[in-house]
């Protein structure tokens, strides 16, 4: 949305052209980009401030907005401002009127900045979660700016070389001096540097640095998780007429698994168990990172027995110290059996009468969900065999 030109140089609908003039003035010395400078900002300020002046001052452009505001003028023809230079010219001109002198209409859009560092750059990257665990080296490809091969980076064609500013002598300043006043400003032909390029590069117009597509190693640490952001120093777009590289980020993502849930580093795993099995003791198979791996249930395994593996989970990223494999043992029941298992569960429950077994005590089923322990809490994946 385009704001009201008149809100815009904080002036009434009814102003005088005088005071439409002195309000301009006062924000265009305010937003001036050489008092702002990378102040974006301000720039937005300076241009709104200029083109509200430039339709305001003129009577017609104005009959015509305070009747049909900024869609009147569109249609009118009036384009608004086409280029920097044209605001410059109107800021000069009232430059001009107040100090006697003016820019001489000098744009910015001949000035060479001076050398920047290279931006930082992104990359999501999705691994699977073996590679999360155990590490990786993977390749990947970014769009990026590198180094210009024709100039080395300097912006400078070969031979040519930087000179003197032509417009503040190497002073870096501009002043300029009418009675009282002597203002200094920073040249904009040379951003302030002093110096500029005798003839930039033609490979990379002055740069120092052009588009390409490269590709990075990324070197992937055991223990990396969702999240994780590695670093990749000076990785990043190369920088501006020889300035420092940025770096590169890469940020992890990592794929469920489908046996193991991962809480840091620790891993959990649900293994299914035959409910003889259970009641007789056995030597089951489970899987680890590595493979599998046998485990000894002791004669007479709960349900929901917790069996911790130390030193079978992740790496930690930072001491490389290994954290567990805890197992859950799931015992199954059968649901259909034979006529001739079921004689033999019936023998079994008659050698438990004669045995004088009693029978198990009711006792209430607690619901006690705010303090659970921390392993009830963990949630684990089933692993059928
Ligand atoms: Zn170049
Ligand atoms: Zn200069």
């Amino acid at each position: 949305m385009k704001r009201d030109y008149y809100e815009v140089l904080g002036v009434s609908r009814n102003a005088s052209q005088e005071e439409i003039k002195r309000a301009y003035r006062k924000l265009a010395f305010k937003y001036h980009p050489d008092r702002n400078p990378g102040d974006k900002e301000a720039e937005e300020k300076f241009k709104e401030a200029a083109e509200a002046y430039e339709v305001l001052r003129d009577p017609e452009k104005r009959r015509i907005y305070d009747l049909y505001g900024h869609g009147g003028l569109k249609s009118s023809g009036y384009q608004g401002f086409r280029s920097y230079q044209d605001i410059f010219s109107t800021f000069s001109d009232i430059f001009e009127e107040f100090f006697g002198f003016g820019f001489g209409g000098r744009g910015r859009t001949s000035s060479q900045p001076s050398s920047e560092p290279g931006n930082d750059l992104l990359y999501r990257l999705t691994i699977s979660f073996e590679e999360a665990v155990l590490g990786a080296e993977k390749e990947i490809e970014i769009d990026t700016f590198v180094s210009c091969p024709s100039c080395n980076g300097s912006g400078a064609s070969p031979g040519s070389h930087e000179v003197v500013c032509p417009v503040c002598n190497g002073h870096g300043q501009v002043f300029q001096t009418h009675g009282f006043f002597r203002i200094g400003t920073t040249c904009s032909n040379c951003k302030g540097r002093g110096r500029v390029l005798q003839s930039p590069c033609s490979t990379c117009g002055g740069s120092g640095r052009v588009e390409k597509t490269k590709r990075v190693k990324v070197r992937i640490p055991p223990g990396v998780d969702t999240g994780t952001r590695l670093r990749l120093r000076g990785e990043g777009e190369c920088g501006y007429r020889g300035g420092p590289p940025g770096d590169l980020y890469v940020q992890i993502h990592v794929e469920p698994h489908e046996i193991f849930e991962r809480d840091r580093n620790d891993l959990f795993i649900r293994v299914p168990v035959h409910f003889v099995e259970a009641i007789l003791g056995a030597e089951i198979e489970i899987p680890t990172l590595e493979g599998t791996e046998k485990l000894r249930l002791e004669p007479g395994t709960q349900p929901g027995t917790v069996i911790r593996l130390r030193g079978k989970g992740v790496p930690s990223l930072r001491t490389g110290a290994r954290g567990d494999l805890v197992v859950e043992i799931d015992v199954k029941l059968p649901k259909k059996i034979s006529s001739r298992q079921k004689e033999l569960l019936k023998e079994f429950l008659e050698l438990e009468r004669q045995q004088g077994r009693k029978k198990p005590r009711w006792a209430w089923w607690k619901r006690n969900d705010g303090e659970k322990s921390e392993d009830e809490n963990r949630r684990v994946f089933a692993f059928e065999k």
